[in-house]
């Protein structure tokens, strides 16, 4: 059974092709500005393009596919995409339009709970019955299981622990509200504390900072790093 996994980020689009639960092929391609003007379009684009590296970098053709797998930010319901703030998407179905260009079976769930089911399944979760999995990427996501199970909500999202409100009249967040958890922990929390010590513009990639960070030997950026985490386990914990 080949099937392939899609990951929406909130800065980058990465595709994997999955065999037996094992990634064996993988590319991926970071969201630039223009990208974010008109994201309907370059996600649907960049997911293509990237099918087709991947599948020709395998030899393998859409016919060998059984399955299309997508994780997306934010809210999804009924295989489209709600709410995902981070994204600037609302009732976007995603995949009515991927299908247009590949007929292949699809389906799309909350990108935290994806990686929380493949913990589960494969990686740290694996013993834990009762767990709560953070997902700290451009915004915060989670999951929640008890008894081996993963809880889903029948009327809400789910666990948007990054929205949870931890500072009364805090930062502004991109959900509308002030002093959520992600806009303190987050990794583009941590990106923009970096680009102020830094002095440079904060629209940057993860990757463009790690790289931009083995330049550096500077114990300012140490000293927010370590300020951030202190920062997460005190807000946390
Ligand atoms: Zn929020």
């Amino acid at each position: 059974m080949i099937r392939i996994g899609v990951d929406i980020g909130g800065s980058h689009v990465g595709v994997g092709i999955v065999k037996n639960g094992a990634i064996v092929d993988f590319a991926d391609r970071d969201l630039n500005k223009e990208d974010r003007l008109n994201i309907k379009e370059a996600l649907v684009n960049t997911i293509i393009e990237l099918i087709n590296e991947v599948l020709d970098d395998s030899n393998l053709g859409i016919s060998d596919i059984d399955l299309i797998g997508i994780a997306a930010p934010g809210t999804i319901k009924n295989n489209i995409i709600v709410k995902s703030p981070n994204l600037g998407l609302f009732n976007f179905d995603i995949i009515s339009e991927l299908q247009k260009t590949i007929n292949l079976p699809m389906q799309i769930r909350n990108d935290s709970k994806c990686a929380a089911i493949a913990e589960k399944y494969y990686g740290s979760l694996k013993n834990a019955d009762d767990c709560v999995f953070l997902c700290i990427g451009t915004g915060i996501g989670a999951a929640v299981f008890m008894d081996g199970k993963l809880l889903e909500p029948k009327r809400y999202a789910g666990f948007e622990i990054g929205h949870m409100v931890i500072q009364k009249g805090g930062l502004q967040c991109k959900c509308g509200k002030k002093g959520c958890f992600e806009t303190y922990a987050s990794m583009r929390a941590l990106k923009m504390r970096i680009a102020d010590v830094l002095g440079i513009d904060n629209d940057f990639t993860g990757r463009y900072l790690s790289e931009k960070l083995l330049d550096f030997n500077n114990e300012k950026i140490e000293q927010v790093i370590d300020e951030y985490l202190e920062d997460f386990k005190i807000r946390f914990m």
